[in-house]
């Protein structure tokens, strides 16, 4: 059953693909887990799924731990500068990096390990007050920032757009994200790579993709929806 929810986005992906003239092969699916048991993660793993996305440090590191076969996890959520410890070796992405502070704590955590942490820069595009994420117009600077950062990766940019009824809202913010992106990457700074776009969630990932994501972080449309209460 998840299975076939999640061959339902990855064929969403492909059409939006089309309808974008993309190579399917540019976009990774991201199953987001957060909140549900491992069982429901060792089900993907049967059917070769390898990425997983997580919004909390503790229960990435309790999936790591128990998982019986080694897959991608991804941390998708905002992190507290006191747990970058706990990840930095364990996650193969980190989603949500918002400041030059959080990006300190990442290198030297990094460098303590002898690992590189690839990560994304979060933008708060809308400009959404209840958001993470650095404003457009900072981000340039926090990329030039990291590019010093010898145990750091800068691997592109991510964004989490506002929750909205109708998401052809959510496309101008998509859009912007990228020629974001391109900007950055056209000013060639030295060990910053900007190939990865990290935009669209369950309602609205088609039109992410249209608009040039390279990965979308799908959790309710893949594992059903999630209880808080429980
Ligand atoms: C929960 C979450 C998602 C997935 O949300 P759905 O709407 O369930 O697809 C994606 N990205 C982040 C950062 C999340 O916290």
């Amino acid at each position: 059953m998840l299975a076939t929810n999640y061959d339902l986005v990855n064929s969403r992906i492909k059409e939006a693909c089309a309808r974008a003239g993309r190579d399917p092969k540019e976009v990774t699916l991201i199953a987001v887990s957060k909140t549900k048991p491992l069982s429901d993660v060792e089900e993907l793993i049967a059917h070769g799924v390898t990425e997983f996305g997580e919004n909390k440090v503790q229960e990435l590191c309790d999936k790591f731990e128990h998982v019986s076969t080694p897959v991608n996890w991804h941390l998708i959520g905002h992190l507290q500068t006191n747990k970058v410890k706990y990840i930095v070796d364990k996650a193969c992405l980190i989603h949500s990096v918002d400041s030059v502070h959080l990006a300190e704590e990442i290198e030297k955590q990094a460098a303590k390990r002898n690992v590189i942490a690839n990560c994304l820069i979060e933008v708060n595009m809308a400009e959404e007050e209840s958001k993470f994420g650095i404003s457009a117009s900072e981000t340039e600077a926090l990329v030039r920032f990291m590019s010093t950062c010898s145990h750091i990766k800068v691997r592109g940019l991510m964004t989490i757009a506002p929750f909205v009824a109708n998401p052809e809202e959510n496309r101008v913010h998509f859009r912007k994200m990228h020629e974001l992106l391109l900007d950055i990457k056209s000013k060639n700074i030295d060990n910053i790579d900007m190939s990865i776009l990290s935009m669209g969630m369950t309602n609205d990932y088609e039109i992410a993709v249209e608009e040039g994501a390279t990965h979308v972080r799908v959790g309710t449309a893949i594992f059903g929806e999630r209880n808080y209460n429980l």
